[in-house]
C-alpha cells in the first residue's frame, strides 16, 4: 500500500471496499439527517448492510436520501484495520474483535489521512531540510498502522497531528510564496491569508484566487465556479456544496476526497492528481 514515491503513496490511498469488513456502514454513529435518513448507533450495521459487507442500495444512494455514503471516504483505513490489524478476522465470524475493531477505524483512518498529507507535502518541490523531516514523520506514521490493536488503542494522535501541522503549514508557506512571486498582486503573504474565514455562500465567480490559504476556512456554498485555485492551501476546510464548476484546482494543496466529494463541480473542473472527479459531479 505504501510503495513507490510519495506521488505515488498520496494517489494509493484509497478505499478497496472489497477488502473491508464494511466497517463505515457499522462503526461510526451517523445522526439522521438530510444525508443520512435514519440515526444509527456507533458499532450497529446499517440495515442496508449485507451478510458480504457490501451495500444493496450503493447503485442509488442518493436517490434514496443516503447522500452522506457517497461523500465519506476512508482513506484505505476500512481494509487497513480489517486485513492488517486483524488479518483478515470479520466481526461477524469473530464476535470478540468486534468492540475493539469499531474503536480502531477512526484511530486509523486520522492516521491514514495525516499519511495522506504528508506523501502529499514531499511531492512538492521543497526544500532539503523541511523534506527529510517530512520523510521521517511519513515513515513514523507508515509504521504507527503495523501496531497490534492495543498499541494504537493507546495512541494519542494530538501529538503527532500537532508537530504534522507545522510541518505542513511550512510546505505550503513554502509553495505559495513561490507561486505569489510571479502574481502580479501583492506579494505580502498576509493579503493572501484567509484561513478560517467565513466565506459561506460568498459569490467569487471567476476571481484569480492562486495561492490564497484557505485553511480550516467555511467554504460551505460558497459560489466558487471558474476560479483559479492553483497553490490554494484547503487544510480542514469545509467545502460542502461550494461550486467549482469550471475551476483550476489541479495545484491545490492538501484537500481530500470526503471534502471534494461533498462539493459540487462538473466535468470541466480542473482537479489534483490526488484526487479523483467525485462521480455525482457529472452524472
Ligand atoms: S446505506 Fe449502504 S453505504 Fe451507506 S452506511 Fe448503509 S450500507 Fe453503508
Amino acid at each position: 500500500m505504501y510503495s513507490g514515491t510519495a506521488k505515488d503513496i498520496r494517489k494509493g490511498l484509497t478505499a478497496d471496499c472489497s477488502k473491508c469488513f464494511g466497517l463505515c456502514c457499522t462503526a461510526l454513529n451517523i445522526l439522521a439527517s438530510n444525508d443520512f435518513p435514519i440515526n444509527k448507533p456507533a458499532g450497529t450495521p446499517c440495515m442496508n448492510l449485507q451478510s458480504n459487507y457490501s451495500c444493496q442500495i450503493h447503485s442509488k444512494l442518493r436517490e434514496e436520501g443516503f447522500k452522506g455514503c457517497t461523500v465519506f471516504d476512508c482513506l484505505g483505513a476500512g481494509q487497513m484495520v480489517s486485513q492488517v490489524t486483524f488479518k483478515g478476522q470479520s466481526w461477524r465470524e469473530h464476535p470478540e474483535i468486534r468492540e475493539k475493531m469499531f474503536q480502531l477505524f477512526p484511530i486509523m483512518e486520522q492516521i491514514h489521512e495525516m499519511i495522506a498529507y504528508t506523501a502529499e507535502a514531499l511531492s512538492y518541490d521543497i526544500p532539503a531540510d523541511l523534506s527529510a523531516e517530512l520523510q521521517e514523520k511519513l515513515e513514523e506514521l507508515q509504521n504507527l498502522t503495523e501496531l497490534d490493536a492495543e498499541d494504537l488503542l493507546s495512541l494519542d494522535l494530538v501529538v503527532y497531528r500537532f508537530t504534522l501541522n507545522e510541518l505542513l503549514t511550512a510546505a505550503s508557506d513554502c509553495i505559495r510564496k513561490k507561486v505569489m512571486g510571479g502574481l502580479p498582486r501583492s506579494k505580502n503573504i498576509t493579503e493572501y491569508d484567509y484561513a478560517r474565514a467565513d466565506w459561506m455562500g460568498r459569490k467569487a465567480t471567476g476571481k484569480d484566487l492562486r495561492a490564497v490559504d484557505f485553511r480550516g476556512a467555511l467554504l460551505i456554498a460558497a459560489d466558487l465556479r471558474n476560479t483559479d485555485l492553483r497553490a490554494v492551501n484547503f487544510i480542514g476546510a469545509d467545502l460542502r456544496d461550494a461550486d467549482f464548476s469550471g475551476a483550476d484546482l489541479s495545484t491545490s494543496m492538501f484537500l481530500t476526497q470526503m471534502q471534494m466529494n461533498s462539493a459540487k463541480g462538473d466535468s470541466t473542473t480542473k482537479m489534483p492528481y490526488y484526487i479523483q472527479r467525485p462521480r455525482h459531479w457529472i452524472n
